[in-house]
């Protein structure tokens, strides 16, 4: 494979989207050996035609504020591969939203999908809308009018939409009222619903959950566990919430979150009652990094920062791509920071995850540490199918499970010579082989 000119054609071809390329190139270098070893890759173009997206819908979003004025958002769907599934994956609602973000979480979420072993393609979609200040009657005539463009685009057994930044129980409601409505189908064409219309326990927390049950997959290889650990965390949404439940329920103690304008530093540690107050506010729409300090006083706010200068055992970064860079990384290690799992797609550059690499430390890729999300959306859309809910322990056991048997793939094809397990490699490698197979299994198309 001549990995620098797929991706000199790729630049040409899509200048500026930083973070398509970025994710592009991050998967071809770990998986140019693989590809290498099968000639039948390179002569059936499977690289070519896999990191461009089967189609692309692009769409205007017109709503009315609760003061009568109009207001036009961009809307997008794009359907990267459909090769061992249904096109699956997340909507973000976000005002950096733009194609380049959209194309690097669909590409991420192909492999992603076909790691849980799941049968689930890859997709992605969301709009530049701000949820930030706006009212539930806003909120809602967005997703009414996002929907009456998407679907057409979406089915339970050729799209399947889920939540992402921006768009957790609530929008999820409002947009499958609104496929219902001009179906007249109740089907389980999203995922992410409300429990009492065909949603899945666990789903919620199951991003997070996940996450940490690979971090203890992995802290497992070294003999370590959670308890007694001091974990630093970003974001406060619907994957860190999960996460720093399941990380004091395992002895662990998080001392930070964080939003867009800064962290918090909570040498307590954040469970129990400061994880439902800080619910409360998200729930109610507020900013929730500030309030938080003023409630709780043994809460420092440290203004325009990022948590990963604070010492800890292990991190969890959880909120947003990039949002890691090489000196963060670099605190880490000289903070003795052992194991760093991404909650979040991407959120260490490449620069960081060099280092994260250099220092041999537990480091687990977006990909696969933040899987259980969709893996348990894969178990909402059995459920749906069989009509038929499965209870609470049923669901965690099975995401439990997806999670160890994900770190086990990681293991077996980024286990080094010197035992070190580069996860970067195993995940990619992994979730590659199963979707190149099933393209060449299926023809040029
Ligand atoms: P949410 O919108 O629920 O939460 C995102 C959190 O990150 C919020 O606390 C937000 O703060 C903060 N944040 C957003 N942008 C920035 C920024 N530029 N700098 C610092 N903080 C920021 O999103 P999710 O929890 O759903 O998603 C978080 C990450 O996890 C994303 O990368 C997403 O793609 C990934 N993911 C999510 C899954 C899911 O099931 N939801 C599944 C797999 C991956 P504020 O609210 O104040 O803006």
């Amino acid at each position: 494979m001549n990995l620098e000119k797929i991706m000199n054609d790729l630049e040409k071809k899509h200048p500026g989207e930083l973070e398509y390329l970025q994710a592009v190139r991050e998967v071809l270098e770990s998986i140019e050996e693989v590809v290498n070893q099968n000639p039948q890759f390179e002569a059936k173009g499977i690289i070519e035609r896999l990191v461009e997206p089967d189609r692309i819908l692009t769409f205007k979003v017109p709503w009315v504020d609760d003061n009568g004025k109009v207001h036009v958002n961009l809307g997008y769907r794009i359907q990267f591969n459909n090769a061992i599934g249904p096109y699956k994956g997340g909507l973000r609602f976000h005002p950096s939203v733009n194609l380049s973000i959209l194309k690097f979480l669909g590409f991420e979420q192909i492999f992603k999908n076909s790691l849980t072993t799941l049968p689930m393609g890859g997709g992605k979609g969301g709009s530049d809308f701000d949820a930030k200040g706006k009212s539930d009657a806003e909120i809602m005539r967005f997703c009414q009018s996002f929907m009456l463009e998407l679907w057409r685009m979406i089915g339970p057994e050729t799209d399947v939409p889920a939540g992402d930044i921006g768009v957790g129980g609530k929008e999820i409601g409002y947009l499958f009222g609104m496929y219902k409505k001009l179906t007249r189908e109740h089907v389980g064409v999203l995922t992410g619903k409300g429990l009492n219309w065909g949603g899945s326990l666990v789903r919620p927390e199951a991003t997070g959950f996940g996450a940490v049950y690979f971090a203890q997959e992995m802290l497992a290889t070294r003999g370590l566990t959670f308890e007694g650990k001091t974990v630093t965390v970003s974001g406060f949404g619907n994957v860190t919430w999960g996460a720093i439940s399941k990380i004091a329920e395992l002895g662990g103690k998080v001392v930070t979150i964080s939003g867009p304008d800064g962290y918090i530093y909570d040498p307590d540690g954040i469970s129990g009652e400061k994880i439902q107050y800080l619910l409360e506010l998200r729930a109610s729409n507020q900013d929730i990094v500030k309030p938080y300090s003023l409630e709780f006083p043994s809460a420092q706010f440290v203004a325009g920062k990022r948590p990963w200068e604070v010492k800890c055992d292990v991190a969890l970064p959880c909120a947003t791509q990039n949002e890691l860079a090489k000196t963060d990384a670099e605190n880490l290690v000289n903070n003795g920071c052992i194991c760093v799992a991404e909650g979040a797609n991407m959120p260490s550059t490449p620069e960081a995850v060099e280092v994260f690499l250099h220092h041999k430390m537990l480091f687990g890729p977006g990909k696969a540490v933040n899987a259980g999300g969709v893996a348990t959306s894969g178990l909402e859309m059995s459920q749906n199918s069989l009509k038929y809910n499965w209870d609470r322990e049923e669901v965690d056991q099975k995401l439990h499970q997806i999670m160890r048997n994900i770190h086990a793939a990681c293991v077996k094809h980024g286990k080094r010579e010197d035992g070190y397990v580069d996860y970067v490699k195993g995940a990619n490698i992994a979730g590659f082989l199963k979707v190149a197979n099933a393209m060449l299994d299926q023809g040029v198309i």
